[in-house]
Parts: structure tokens; C-alpha cells; sequence
């Protein structure tokens, strides 16, 4: 017999081998090949009789590799189409079925570092002596702080108003502020037994709704995908938990997917207090160790359950009976590395190939699946009621083009209005939530003596800078890059540098300076670089410890805070300008979502859209108005011929020499030319809107329209076969998510 195998290298290529007698040999199974004259490590993906090369040459496998685990056959198959429809390398492709840590054997155990004052009377000493000395002004401030709150990570201080990364760092070396390392806990739940609880009796939609789910476990149904378009509170959750029990009770396994985001221990403890043990918790925070475990778990089959983000759907069950995506319309499932699959059409596929039901739930569906469901490809099931029956709560547009102007020196980044009603809130000991979609204290710096401004040379498009108070530094949002914040102009000297723009650190301040008395959380990814801190924030939050929560799209989903009665969204009009087709129905998602964040308690809640623009999707989003905006929405897509009326496949150039980037990309298409046909239309290749990140231009290339099968292969092979000039890479992006 003979094995394909693929090896390591991403070659897009598998080499014939002879099987040799005896050992348990595969599909899926981990083997070494002679490879040349070393030997590589590698997966059988099909056992065949004949090869095309002559027998007489072929190689003998080495053996079995068990220093590596065998990918489950069914997912093979899985990732073949992976490979082919994504254009993506059958190693890459490969490779993303199994976690690193399974992949490799490899563990690293994760710690955290935790920071105190090294002696407190030493530290007491210190801030005496020196409280005179204004050039120690920071650092003592660092220190007083860290002495207030005790042993905590880092970003837990930096969160202060008064925190400066340069003094906390002195101090460290200065022995004053001492560091312990100690093995991260990643348990979700640790310390919280979640009460066992039972099914609740379904309402007449979620009756519906399972009916349906039955008809797609008998496979007595017209399609094995569900699309279950429930407001937020109509029950949704409770679908996914009968659903998930009648498959158990098939003898089957489930999937849950969720966004990484609203993978929080809320929603953990409510499938933890459904099916207890019976269920694997794969998120991020997970150690090599513990996601190796919990992969050997699931692949020995001592689990029927696995919850989780994005690649918690090549969880090895062999006999998958549902999948679940939660928040399907949401843009983490698309993965921005090669293969550049998106989980909910991958969800779909293994689904077919599995034989196993899809439900795809949301409250706002992307435009995509609502298609597919009109389209009679999708069963279809709206549940329109919430369960409890609330009120919506009350949304208010307020058009800051009303605003009396402000007075001068005062930030007016929040409406009289606005600070009112946040007034009534703590009044009456109830909470708000600030939106902001961006971090950092401002976005740019410029110079209003000379013009300068400043902005990363690496990369284009102005203002890509963001600037942090607390840490003193320019942060490039596109490449990373980091420089300490200059207090003169760069150019001409001048002090009178200015900060434009605002994102949540100066909202924090501002908001501070505003309500004093006020107890204020932050949650942003610049805050957030460690996700144990997302916990700490939330706990507190959660139980009442603080008044008011700032933060970016990182607070938008999931999250359940009965306490909260406001949510004011500060920018709410920000991404309409993005030149992306997908922009209105991001900002309706993100709006909406927010919005769910009010009166989820008791209390109706009040939701404030802050804007100074004319919008119809803030209209829409402010009456909740979903089937309205997904109408306007895909009229405006069916004129310009965007998905889902057309699939698109983007490809990208990117290399440090403009010209040869442009001439190679030119290339390219020109070779396309060939598999056009009339309902497709290919943007020639341009510079992409961010025309440079990290010194390397980039050009885009769209191919969109239908019947694109041939044309994707071509791509395919140019893409992974035909070598670019040095310095050149290709990146194929099909149903790209944004066309930056
Ligand atoms: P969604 O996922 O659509 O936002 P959930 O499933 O979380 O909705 O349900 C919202 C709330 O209603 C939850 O507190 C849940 O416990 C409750 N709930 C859901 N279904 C029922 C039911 N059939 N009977 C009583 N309460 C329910
Ligand atoms: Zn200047
Ligand atoms: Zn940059």
C-alpha cells in the first residue's frame, strides 16, 4: 500500500511512501520519512493502492513518530478543503487542525509577575526623603501607589491616573518595587462550584427552534444549518443548552463556538452548571500543559462537550453531532493568518462532512447568512420576543451640532446631557458603561507653531499613532512600533505640542475630572496586554465595586452587568468613514451590542449615541431596528454587486521596493486574465487603503462576482507555486472580511 504524506515543509505537496508491514499505519497518523538524506516528520492523508511514480523508487516510512499525536481522520478531510478553499498551503492547512502544544509535545508552563513594595519601611524612608525632590515627583507617586494597592500585575497599577511606566520601572530597579514569578492559574471557574441547574420549560420560539433542531439531528430536515435570529434576552443560550442535551443524549458530541471576547467565566458557569465535567473549556488563557490535556481529553473520548473560540472546531470528537456558533455575524471567526479560514463557513463544511447539525445564532446575522437562509440554504427560525419580556431600553441620539459650544479649556468629549444622566446613575447607585472604540489617551500629535505631526515613518495613513499618558509613549496602531512621547515639537522646538483626538485613557481622566468621587474602571487592550487583568476589572465591575466602566469594543459583547442602567456611547458615528463595504454593518453590530449592555437588571436602561453626523444606521440601531438596517443594508450591497450577492477574494502584495511590489502584482493579474468571464469583475491591483505597514507596501487585488471555482484554483496555484520576485510576498484572503 502506499501513504501520501505530508511532510513539515510548506511545500503544498505530498510525497508517495510505501507502507511497511505491520504497525497501525493511517490516515492521520504521525510518521517519519526519509526525506532527502534527513529524515522529516510528517501525516499520512490518504492510503492508496497504486502511485504514479514507479514503485521501485519509492521509500519505506520510517516508522510512527509518537512524539507527535495523529490528527483524527474525519478532520483530514476537513482540512483538504480548508487547503483548497482558502488557498491556503496543505501544511498550513494542516497544521492549524492540531494546537502547537499537541503538534509539537512541546509544554511551557505560563507565570505571571507580581509586583509590591520590596519593605515597606524602606519605601516609607524613601518617599520621605525625597518628597522635596520634584524629579522623583513621578516616582513616588508610583511608589505610594503600589504601597495602597498591594501585590497586583502590572497592569493593574498602570490603570492609575497617576501611574508612569518609566518611574515604576527605576523603581524596580532600584529594588524598591520587588517582582515575584508564579505559575498562572488559568482556571476560568477556579474556587466557583457552579450550582447544577436544569432545563427551563422552552417558550413557544424556543419550542420552535428545537422542533427544528430534532427534525436536523433525525436528518429529516432540509438542511443540517439552523440560523437562529433571537433578540439579545429571547432565549438564545437556552436553545444551545437543550440543543447540546438532546445530541448528548444521541450518543453525540457538540461544539460551542463563541467569540474569544464574551468567552467569560459567565458564560462558562452557565454550560459548567448544565453538563458539569462533561465539558472542555478551551480558551486562550490556557497552558500548553492544559490545553494538551484537554485535547487528549476530548480525543479520548472522555468528554462530550467542548466550548470555546475560533479553533476549538477541530476539537477531535469522532462522532460530532451539533455545532453551535454563537454571535456567528461576529469578525473574530475570521483568522488572519494563513489558511485565512472564517469558523462559521468552516462550522458549516464540517457540519456536511460530519454529518452533524449547524446552528448559527445571533441577534444582528451577518448579510451573508440571512442570504443563505432567504435562499432556502439555511432553515430559518426567528425568535422575536424576549423571555422576560423587558422593555428595550430607551436610545437616545444626541447630535453634539446642538451642544452649546464648549467654554475654553474644557473638554466637551461628553454632552451636557450625557454627564447628567451619568449624575442620576450614581445618584442612585446604579452603573454606566462609557464606549469609546479607541485606546490610548489621544490619537495624534501635532504641532500647531510648524504643522508637524506625527505619525510612524514605518507606515502610512496619518495619524497612526496613539499616544499613552500613563506610559509616556507613541504606539503606532498599525505596526506595534513604540517611541517615547516627545514634549517638544520634534521640528521646530515648540512646547505647544498638541494631542488631537481622544481615545479611553483620556476619557478615563476626563470623566475622573468630571465625577471625583466617582470609582472608575478601564478596559482596553492597552490596559488588558495581560488577560488575567480583563478578570480582575470585570469581577470588579460585576460586583458592584465600581461606578463606572470606560472602555472599547473589548466591553461591547456578552458581558451581563444587571447593575448597569446607562451606557453612553461617546463617538458613535466613528467607522461609518472606514472605505470598507462592511463598515455600516460593523458599526450597527457594535451599536446594538453596546446598547444590549443597559437595563439588563431590574431597571429599563437608557443607551445615549453620542454623534455629529446624519446617519440612517444610527437611526436604525437607535430603534433597535435590525430587519430594517439588514434591508437598507442589502440594497446598497446587491447595487454594487458586494458579498453576498458576489463572493470576493482579495489578494495582497506587500515588499519593501514599491516597484517591484506593483510590477509583480501587475504580473499577476494579467495572468488572471484568462479564467475572467462576465460575472466577474477584478479590481486591478492599487495600493491597499493602509498603502505601508512596517516598511512594506502593499498592494490590493479583488476578484468578485460568481462562478469564481476556476479562477480561485488559478489563484491558488499562483499564489502558492509560483515563486515572487525576492523581497515579494502574496497573501490570498478569500471572503475577506475587510479590504484594508
Ligand atoms: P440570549 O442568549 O438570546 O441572549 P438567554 O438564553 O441568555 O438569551 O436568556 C435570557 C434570560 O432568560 C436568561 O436569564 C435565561 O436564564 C432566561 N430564560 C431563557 N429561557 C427561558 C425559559 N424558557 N424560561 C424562563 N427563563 C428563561
Ligand atoms: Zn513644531
Ligand atoms: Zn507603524
Amino acid at each position: 500500500m502506499i501513504a501520501k504524506v505530508l511532510t513539515d515543509i510548506s511545500l503544498d505537496r505530498e510525497f508517495d511512501y510505501l507502507i511497511p508491514a505491520g504497525g497501525d499505519y493511517r490516515v492521520g497518523s504521525a510518521v517519519k520519512v526519509p526525506f532527502g538524506r534527513s529524515v522529516r516528520s510528517g501525516y499520512i492523508v490518504s492510503i492508496c493502492k497504486n502511485s504514479s511514480y514507479d514503485h521501485a523508487k519509492l521509500r519505506e516510512i520510517s516508522g510512527i513518530d509518537t512524539s507527535r499525536a495523529a490528527i483524527p481522520e474525519n478532520l483530514i478531510a476537513l482540512g483538504k478543503w480548508i487547503s483548497e478553499y482558502y488557498c491556503a498551503s496543505q501544511e498550513h492547512a494542516m497544521r492549524t487542525l492540531l494546537p502547537a502544544a499537541v503538534r509539537s509535545g512541546k509544554l511551557k508552563e505560563r507565570t505571571c509577575k507580581l509586583y509590591s513594595a520590596a519593605d515597606r519601611s524602606a519605601a516609607e524612608k524613601y518617599i520621605i526623603e525625597h518628597s522635596r525632590d520634584a524629579r522623583l515627583a513621578k516616582r513616588i507617586k508610583v511608589l505610594q501607589l503600589v504601597m495602597r494597592k498591594g501585590e497586583a500585575v502590572k497592569a493593574e497599577y498602570s490603570g492609575d491616573i497617576d501611574f508612569s511606566a518609566g518611574a515604576f520601572d527605576a523603581l524596580v530597579k532600584e529594588g524598591l518595587i520587588s517582582c515575584r514569578e508564579q505559575p498562572l492559574n488559568s482556571d476560568m471557574l477556579a474556587g466557583v462550584e457552579p450550582v447544577p441547574d436544569a432545563p427551563l420549560k422552552p417558550t413557544v420560539d424556543q419550542q420552535k427552534a428545537l422542533t427544528m433542531v430534532d427534525d436536523m439531528l433525525a436528518g429529516t430536515a432540509s438542511s443540517h444549518v439552523l440560523l437562529l435570529y433571537g433578540t439579545t434576552n429571547s432565549g438564545k443560550t437556552e436553545v444551545y443548552l437543550q440543543a447540546i442535551a438532546k445530541t448528548i443524549a444521541l450518543g453525540k458530541s457538540a461544539i460551542v463556538l463563541v467569540p474569544e471576547i464574551s468567552l467569560t467565566p459567565q458564560t462558562v458557569r452557565r454550560f459548567r452548571a448544565r453538563f458539569g465535567n462533561n465539558l472542555s473549556v478551551l480558551h486562550s488563557r490556557l497552558t500548553d500543559r492544559e490545553r494538551f490535556d484537554e485535547w487528549n481529553r476530548i480525543n479520548a473520548g472522555k468528554v462530550q462537550i467542548a466550548i470555546g473560540a475560533r479553533s476549538a472546531l477541530f476539537a477531535p470528537f469522532r462522532d460530532l453531532g451539533l455545532i453551535v456558533v454563537d454571535e456567528e455575524h461576529d469578525s473574530s471567526y475570521k483568522q488572519s493568518e494563513s489558511p485565512r479560514y472564517l469558523a462559521r463557513d468552516v462550522a458549516v463544511m464540517r457540519g456536511k462532512l460530519d454529518n452533524a447539525s449547524v446552528i448559527l445564532g445571533s441577534a444582528t446575522p451577518s448579510a451573508e447568512s440571512l442570504y443563505n437562509a432567504a435562499a432556502g440554504k439555511f432553515l430559518l427560525c426567528r425568535m422575536a420576543a424576549q423571555v422576560a419580556d423587558k422593555p428595550a431600553p430607551l436610545i437616545r441620539i444626541i447630535d453634539r451640532r446642538l451642544d452649546p459650544p464648549p467654554e475654553p479649556g474644557v473638554s466637551n468629549l461628553l454632552s451636557p446631557f450625557l454627564i447628567n444622566a451619568v449624575h442620576e446613575r450614581i445618584e442612585r447607585a446604579e452603573q454606566t458603561i462609557l464606549f469609546l472604540n479607541r485606546r490610548g489617551y489621544a490619537r495624534a500629535l501635532c504641532c500647531p507653531q510648524c504643522g508637524y505631526e506625527a505619525r510612524c515613518p514605518e507606515c502610512s495613513v496619518n495619524y497612526n499613532y496613539t499616544y499613552s499618558r500613563s506610559r509616556e509613549v507613541l504606539s503606532c496602531h498599525l505596526c506595534g512600533n513604540i517611541i517615547p512621547a516627545p514634549a517638544n515639537c520634534p521640528q521646530c522646538g515648540s512646547p505647544e505640542i498638541r494631542y488631537l483626538g481622544s481615545g479611553t485613557e483620556k476619557l478615563e481622566s476626563i470623566v475622573h475630572g468630571i465625577f471625583p468621587d466617582a470609582r472608575i474602571g478601564r478596559m482596553d487592550s492597552d490596559l488588558m496586554r495581560s488577560s488575567t487583568d480583563y478578570e480582575v476589572v470585570l469581577d470588579k465591575f460585576s460586583r458592584g465595586k465600581l461606578d463606572i466602566l470606560v472602555g472599547t469594543q473589548m466591553i461591547a459583547k456578552g458581558l451581563h452587568f444587571p447593575g448597569v442602567t446607562l451606557v453612553g456611547v461617546i463617538n458613535a458615528d466613528q467607522g461609518l468613514s472606514m472605505p470598507d463595504f462592511r463598515a455600516q454593518e460593523r458599526t450597527f453590530q457594535m451599536l446594538t451590542q453596546v446598547a444590549g449592555r443597559a437595563g439588563r437588571g431590574e431597571r429599563r436602561g437608557e443607551v445615549i449615541f453620542q454623534t455629529s453626523k446624519d446617519s440612517e444606521v444610527l437611526q436604525f440601531a437607535s430603534t433597535l431596528d435590525f430587519d430594517g438596517f439588514a434591508k437598507f443594508d442589502a440594497e446598497f450591497r446587491e447595487m454594487l454587486n458586494y458579498p453576498p450577492y458576489s463572493r470576493l477574494i482579495a489578494i495582497i502584495f506587500k515588499g519593501e521596493n514599491e516597484k517591484t511590489v506593483a510590477d509583480y502584482a501587475a504580473a499577476f493579474a494579467a495572468e488572471l486574465e484568462v479564467y475572467k468571464h462576465d460575472r466577474i469583475r477584478i479590481t486591478p491591483p492599487a495600493p491597499a487603503p493602509i498603502e505601508k505597514i512596517r516598511n512594506q507596501y502593499r498592494y490590493l487585488m479583488t476578484v468578485r462576482g460568481n462562478g469564481l471555482k476556476t479562477i480561485r484554483e488559478a489563484i491558488r496555484i499562483l499564489a502558492l507555486h509560483r515563486i515572487p520576485p525576492a523581497g515579494v510576498s502574496v497573501a490570498v484572503d478569500v471572503d475577506a472580511q475587510d479590504l484594508m
